[in-house]
């Protein structure tokens, strides 16, 4: 195993649903059949039709390996953050991104715990779904007032692993769009 794998076995944040809620699915990609390999494929019915299937992907393996690696989507094989671009470049050593992977990936958990304390239990859900989820709880004032320390502390945290994941992850090409940020 190279370097670069052993990065992504690492790692795995752009497919647990930390750096994405969705995978894309494009006319190249074979929806019946990620569909038939257990993926919850489905087509919006927004005009032009988006047919995509949610993160934390279900192909996802506790080894963080991928089931379906011989008929991934083209998103899941054309992205490569900038982490794991700037290792390949020789821009950074190997060790200074798994450095990087590992700083992400506390972040991530720490966002998880919190989220959990405020009652957003669904670990089936993307992170950035759970966090909005209880922000809108909050804004409505339907929230327990106990719970405004944690939720100020989530959202400064969440600030802080935007900000990374900004950095040090999303390249300028492959930014989700608003509602996938
Ligand atoms: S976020 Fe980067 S380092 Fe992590 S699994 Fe994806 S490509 Fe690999
Ligand atoms: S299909 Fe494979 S590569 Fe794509 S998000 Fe799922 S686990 Fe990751």
């Amino acid at each position: 195993m190279n370097s670069a794998q052993q990065l992504c076995l690492a790692c795995g944040l752009c497919c647990d649903g930390t750096l994405f809620n969705h995978v894309r699915l494009g006319p190249e990609d074979d929806a019946k059949r990620l569909k038939a390999q257990g993926l919850p494929v489905t087509v919006s019915r927004t005009k032009p039709p988006v047919t995509r299937f949610p993160q934390p992907c279900g192909a996802l393996c506790v080894d963080r390996t991928c089931r379906v690696y011989a008929d991934r989507p083209r998103q899941c094989r054309s992205f490569e953050c900038g982490v794991y671009k700037d290792a390949l470049a020789g821009r950074i050593s190997f060790p200074a991104a798994l450095r990087s992977v590992r700083k992400a990936r506390r972040q991530a958990d720490h966002l998880r715990q919190l989220l959990h304390q405020l009652g957003e239990t669904d670990e089936q859900s993307a992170l950035t779904d759970r966090f909005q989820r209880a922000q809108r709880r909050v804004e409505s004032g339907k929230a327990d007032p106990a719970d405004g320390d944690t939720y100020a502390e989530l959202s400064l945290a969440m600030h802080h692993f935007s900000l990374l994941a900004h950095q040090k992850f999303y390249t300028r090409a492959d930014t989700p769009p608003p509602e996938q940020a």
